[in-house]
């Protein structure tokens, strides 16, 4: 097997070894939020590793922390990966783990490997030392076998508050590596659990509950991103010391971050909470709710992660290059269709009565989709942007005196503009070349612009939402989140669209010509067209 990444070298090394047979991942994420994009790339790592060498990968709730997990999250969770297509083998929660972990401290006391201490959180961390100094050994640290074997059960039995005792793994407080320094791997903590409620009131810290649960569970590969690098001996440790059969290994990659683009859950919690998003789906957010209720493919997001890949350096990714997966996925796959935004009124004035049928092709790099027809009559509708009565230069689009091309139809020519009783433009009146009809133009006539248009007999009134990034960047990275947020990221303007988008199922996508890719929406009865991506690859693929 080829390998693409530095994972995938090492896997195929283990396996020429035979160190390994069958490559299992697992995707450990904590029930305490909702999945975002970075979420993604762990994701397609874990299952795409698996899948690759024929393996299996699991989904492992790491629900050590009580007093922040759900099962909300948990069936949130579940549905984002049902989302991506991804299919685990097995489901387990470290909490199903706990009497195992639970055996394992005191196998650690009992071998002399670890201590109850009574120092507070704040002592324990005074005396943890530097990078340049050794930490200081607990008084407690000594205790005898017996004694700390008696003082476990009781932290187990509820005689202690929170926090009065833990326990700590005796390894070596002068090790180069903080995390060596007699770690805490048990503290007491009253909170009722979203799986085991009241049963229990010491819980495993993650650096010791997570070896024994990926051993456990049959990994091979425990894949965790960069910032465990330095807990990677303590990893080690645990699974050494505490006699576990199966030995899993733990490798690190770099964390995907976005530019423009939040992904720390306790900050997306927090948008949600004081009411800056309409919730965790919000269309804005960076969760994989909020882009599936945005409209972006799953399968978009799945080209991006695989295209990113996965390396051991921490990098920023421009949210451009995200976008123009999306933009890639849709201009294949989405449907063609018309809608103007502050829609001006134009007359034909030389046009029939009757209207006209055109065959509009729904997706021209998708022959299968087929056509459908679209009417045009005497009064159509033209985009506020695509007339001006004082153009700038290069200007393309519609003036008094000038031609434009109707997208799939005729070439027309402004004649005059009416303005209405404030001086706004009301109403144009034009005149068109019955000769120029697109796909059999015999005008002679050449015109630089093409706009798009609806009819106005049996256009539907919309709503054009349009979104801009929740988080300004730039000049404002490095600032708090709170400082970066965009508080007018909502954009919302009166529109004219086509009757076949009201028709069309809810949630559909498409390209709005001309202007990007919607989905359509239906809210309170009324037609929404909210936008996925605008049509605008600011992104240029390299050596292209
Ligand atoms: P957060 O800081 O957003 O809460 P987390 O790492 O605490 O993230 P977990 O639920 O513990 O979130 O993560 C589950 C898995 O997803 C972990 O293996 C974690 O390393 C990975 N992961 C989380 N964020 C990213 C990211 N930005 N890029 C790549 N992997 C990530
Ligand atoms: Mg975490």
């Amino acid at each position: 097997m080829e390998a693409n990444n530095f994972i995938e070298e090492i896997i195929n090394g283990e396996l020429a070894e035979g160190k390994v047979e069958t490559v299992h991942t697992r995707f450990p994420p904590e029930p305490n939020g909702y999945l975002h994009i970075g979420h993604a790339k762990s994701l397609c790592l874990n299952f795409g590793t698996a899948e690759k060498y024929g393996g299996l990968c699991n989904l492992f709730f790491d629900d050590t922390n009580p007093s922040k997990e759900k099962t909300e999250f948990v069936d949130a969770i579940k549905a984002d990966i049902e989302w991506l297509g991804f299919k685990w083998y097995e489901v387990h929660y470290a909490s199903d783990f706990f009497d195992v972990i639970y055996e394992k401290a005191v196998k650690l006391i009992k071998d002399g490997k670890a201590f109850v201490c009574d120092l507070s959180a704040e002592e324990i961390s005074a005396t943890r030392g530097t990078l340049t100094e050794p930490g200081k050994e607990s008084p407690y640290r000594n205790r005898s076998v017996e004694e700390n074997l008696a003082l476990f059960e009781d932290m187990r039995a509820g005689k202690f508050a929170d926090g009065a005792k833990v326990l700590r793994a005796k390894i070596d407080m002068a090790s180069p590596n903080i995390n060596m320094r007699d770690p805490v791997i048990y503290r007491v903590l009253r909170a009722t659990h979203h799986r085991t409620g009241d049963k229990w009131c010491i819980y495993p810290m993650y650096d010791f509950a997570h070896p024994i649960c990926d051993s456990m569970q049959g990994i091979t590969h425990s894949l965790c991103t960069l910032e465990f690098e330095d807990h990677r001996p303590l990893y080690n440790w645990v699974v050494e010391n505490t006699g576990v059969e199966h030995k899993p290994r733990q490798i690190e990659f770099a964390r995907l971050n976005i530019t423009n683009t939040v992904m720390s859950k306790r900050y997306l919690k927090k948008l949600v909470e004081d009411g800056s998003v309409t919730g965790w789906d919000d269309p804005r957010m960076p969760t994989l709710t909020g882009l599936r209720s945005r409209g972006v493919p799953a399968e978009a997001l799945k080209n991006f992660c695989e295209a990113i890949g996965i390396a051991k350096a921490n990098s920023e990714i421009e949210v451009g290059y995200f976008e123009h997966f999306i933009r890639d996925y849709l201009n294949a796959h989405a449907e063609r269709a018309m809608a103007v935004e502050n829609p001006i009124k134009v007359e034909i004035t030389n046009f029939p009565d009757a209207e006209e049928n055109e065959d509009f092709e729904i997706n021209p790099n998708d022959e299968s989709a087929g056509k459908r027809q679209i009417t045009m009559g005497r009064e159509i509708y033209i985009e506020g942007d695509d007339f001006s009565l004082d153009p700038p230069p290069k200007y393309f689009r519609l003036r008094v005196g000038g031609y434009v091309r109707l997208k799939n139809a005729y070439i027309i020519k402004c004649e005059e503009a009416v303005s209405g009783k404030d001086g706004e433009v009301e109403k144009l009146l034009c005149t068109y070349v019955p000769e120029s009809k697109s796909g059999n133009d015999t005008s002679g006539i050449k015109v630089k612009g093409v706009i798009h248009w609806v009819n106005a007999k049996n256009a539907v009134d919309c709503e054009i939402r349009k979104y801009d990034y929740l988080l300004r960047d730039a000049e404002y990275s490095g600032q708090d989140f709170s400082e970066r947020l965009n508080t007018d990221s909502v954009h919302s303007f009166f529109g004219k669209a086509e009757p076949y988008l009201a028709e069309v199922s809810e949630g559909t996508s498409f390209q709005l010509m001309r202007k990007g890719y919607y989905k359509k929406k239906t809210e309170n009865g009324k037609l929404v067209l909210s936008e996925i991506v605008s049509l605008k690859d600011g992104y240029k693929p390299q050596g292209k």
